[in-house]
């Protein structure tokens, strides 16, 4: 069985977009309340007494928007200093990035993952949820900022969703060309959005590789990521191209994550919810440290089960009852 050595964390569940696959308007979502999310104390804690002991060495930060969490750069600051951690990095749409990237640099920080569905202004916007013709500039400044300051690896992910941005996909991957940008085009999943993905459904990788290899040709990439993506390139290009292809492959034999929601859930599987654990309720309620640490051995012992078992079941019933961005994408 793989070693489960990565946590995704959720710092916030909210977000200042409404991207239609993620959280798509008109969806009634129940934010996490102020009180009942983990503070930077109950999240440390759980991460040096309880993950780091049962060997977790990577780990990310994600949400919902994490750039909208106050206290970002000083959780960014405590990990990042920590001797066991190996790989430490933060997903975000960039909004906020242009203001924090120098921080979250000099707090530790050195990869980063950036949303960027669409070249085109009005198209990004309609996919953000309108959340104004401005962000795609703002963005853009954020993507721009973080490569100036020298983050690496920059990787921008892109959800192709049908008729929407799938025009896109050579566009996108031409950034790779001259830049030591990677891009990564991850298939659209039905999480939170049934509406869209019934209308749309999604672009298998290898459409998307078909396309490119019919412009440039494509190579698969001597460099291997840690995580779920194949990686490939442009012959020549500077950066890498990665598939993320959890709709038509099943890579729970590879899988090494479990996921921290940011009220605390701890979930061994994105396709379905069996098995979570309320590590904030236990913790606020007096559960000591070495208790928890069994709870989370417990889980993993079985997340090997719960990740064959029931991903198919998820998808096929419609199973989930949280977004991406309230699990923590
Ligand atoms: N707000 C940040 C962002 O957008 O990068 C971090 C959280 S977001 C939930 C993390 C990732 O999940 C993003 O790259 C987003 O594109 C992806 N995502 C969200 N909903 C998805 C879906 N239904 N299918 C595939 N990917 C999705
Ligand atoms: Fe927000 Fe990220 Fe979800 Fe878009 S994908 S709504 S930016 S959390």
């Amino acid at each position: 069985m793989n070693q489960v050595d990565y946590l995704r964390i959720s710092l916030i569940d909210r977000c200042n977009y409404r991207c239609q696959y993620c959280m798509p308007e008109g969806t009634e979502l129940d934010y996490i309340l102020q009180k009942e999310l983990l503070t930077k104390t109950e999240l440390l804690n759980l991460i040096t007494k309880v993950f780091i002991p049962l060997g977790f060495t990577k780990f990310r930060l994600t949400g919902g928007e994490p750039l909208l969490r106050p206290d970002v750069v000083e959780i960014v600051k405590e990990i990042a200093a920590y001797p066991q951690t190996e790989d430490l990095a933060l997903t975000t749409n960039a909004y906020f990035l242009e203001e924090k990237a120098q921080a979250l640099y000099t707090a530790g920080l050195r990869r980063i993952n950036i949303s960027l569905d669409s070249l085109d202004p009005t198209i990004f916007n309609t996919i953000i949820g309108n959340r104004g013709q401005d962000r795609w500039a703002k963005t853009w400044r954020g993507i721009q900022t973080a490569h100036q300051i020298g983050f690496d690896p920059l990787k921008l992910n892109v959800v192709v969703i049908p008729g929407v941005n799938e025009h896109e996909i050579e566009d996108l991957a031409a950034l790779t060309i001259d830049k030591q940008w990677h891009i990564r085009y991850i298939e659209f999943m039905p999480i939170g959005n049934s509406e869209l993905f019934q209308a749309r459904a999604w672009v298998p990788s290898e459409e998307i590789r078909e396309r490119i290899r019919k412009r440039w040709g494509l190579l698969e990439s001597e460099v291997k990521g840690n995580g779920p993506a194949d990686i490939f390139k442009i012959p020549g290009a500077k950066g890498t191209l990665g598939f993320i292809s959890q709709m038509s492959e099943c890579f729970c034999d590879r899988c090494n994550r479990v996921r921290l929601s940011a009220d605390g859930w701890l979930r061994p599987c994105l396709l379905n919810e069996t098995g979570q654990i309320d590590l904030k309720t236990a913790l606020r309620s007096g559960v000591s440290f070495p208790q928890l640490q069994q709870q989370v051995r417990e889980l993993l012992n079985i997340k090997a089960e719960i990740n064959f078992k029931l991903r198919d079941k998820g998808t096929q019933t419609g199973l989930y009852t949280r977004t991406m961005s309230q699990i923590g994408g």
